[in-house]
């Protein structure tokens, strides 16, 4: 028997638990573990959160607040040739009225989510973050991509970090998913939204087709490059209302193995345990946070529009109400002997140490 490869694991495995540093050969020979290896890599992931980040896992209500897009993602139900799809944007009073909800039950960071709706004007959404900003919240923005100027009148009116995935490092699958864009213009993107002083969220999908274990790898080192505050890493799962319908999708176990990377090479980064994780497998969630993760993402939007927001079909926990999500999310952290953050869980970065 040919021991040769369980040895290479081994030795970089040991590697990874005294250095940040690892080379994309090493990252493909982590990402290549097989199932029994694997958790190897998880419990080091889990070790080093321990170390850097506490007990705390911390919980940012998302607020969809509207489906349209005018983007044509191949992977993403909310592209602009999907008819299928009914289509919903919330009144300033209804994002208003959804954030003082969300905050009446305790959360402490509101993401803003939307595809990129033309719709809402630069100025109108800086007049909202200002509003909101009064409830004593922290502001994450996931709202595509816009000029130097737009971000810097919505970090201007309070603002605290932003969500720009940058999806795959690879250029030229990025170019074929993403119709009309480059991975240098999302990059971009990035740099100002750093410049302009947002806590920087960034990440990738798994499992998209022709991603390898290169692609993958690359993206861990990308992550780092772009000293990004929090990384989402999440599965692809195929849309039938997309071009990628036909595709495999991600699974948990390489998704899980990303996830435990990113911890070993970033210690400080916030990582979430994403919903898509959660809608792949039943204990999806519960599995990347302990194996690196400490951030959950529940959903906050008002009920009747939550279906409508299909980034990715048959998401979890659609029809249920925020209070009811906020309890039971909070009960299965409890249960793995963790806590919930109670402060603004703003990046452990902005304190230095890095
Ligand atoms: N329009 C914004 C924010 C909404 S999309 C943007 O694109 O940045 C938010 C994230 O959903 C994307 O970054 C992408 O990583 C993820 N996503 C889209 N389609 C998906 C799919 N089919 N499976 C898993 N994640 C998906
Ligand atoms: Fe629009 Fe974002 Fe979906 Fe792309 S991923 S179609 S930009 S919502």
């Amino acid at each position: 028997m040919d021991y040769s490869w369980a040895l290479d694991f081994l030795k970089t495995l040991e590697k990874a638990s005294i250095t940040t540093e690892l080379k994309k050969k090493e990252l493909v020979t982590l990402l290549a573990a097989d199932p029994n290896d694997s958790k190897l890599l998880f419990n080091l992931a889990d070790r080093v959160r321990a170390q850097y980040m506490s007990n705390a896992v911390h919980l940012r209500g998302i607020i969809e607040i509207s489906n349209y897009c005018r983007q044509n993602c191949h992977y993403c139900g909310l592209r602009c040739d999907n008819k299928k799809l009914g289509r919903y944007r919330l009144s300033y009073e209804e994002i208003y009225k959804t954030a003082e909800e969300a905050v009446n039950i305790g959360y402490k960071t509101l993401v803003l989510q939307a595809g990129e709706d033309n719709h809402y004007s630069p100025l109108e959404i800086a007049l909202l973050i200002k509003a909101i900003k009064k409830l004593d919240v922290a502001i994450t923005l996931s709202l595509g991509e816009h000029d130097y100027e737009t971000y810097g009148l919505w970090r201007e009116a309070g603002a605290d970090r932003y969500l720009l995935k940058h999806e795959t490092a690879d250029p030229v699958l990025y170019q074929k998913i993403r119709p009309g864009k480059t991975l240098e213009e999302r990059l971009k993107c990035q740099t100002w939204l750093k410049e302009l002083g947002y806590q920087l969220g960034s990440g990738c999908m798994v499992g998209l087709p022709g991603q390898t274990l290169d692609t993958l790898a690359q993206d861990l080192l990308l992550l780092k490059k772009m000293a990004v505050e929090m990384a989402g890493i999440g599965p692809f799962i195929p849309h039938p209302d997309t071009p990628l319908a036909a595709s495999k999708g991600g699974s948990l176990e390489m998704t899980l193995k990303m996830v435990a990377l990113a911890r070993i090479i970033m210690p400080l980064v916030h990582l979430p345990s994403t919903t898509a994780l959660g809608t792949i497998h039943p204990q999806g969630r519960e599995l990347a946070l302990q194996g690196g993760a400490n951030v959950v993402m529940p959903n906050v939007s008002p009920s009747q529009y939550r279906e409508l927001y299909q980034i990715y079909p048959n998401k979890i926990c659609v029809k249920d109400e925020p209070e009811h999500c906020k309890s039971c999310i909070t009960g299965k952290i409890l249960a793995l002997g963790r806590t919930i953050g109670t402060d603004y869980g703003h990046s452990p970065k902005l304190q230095g140490g890095y």
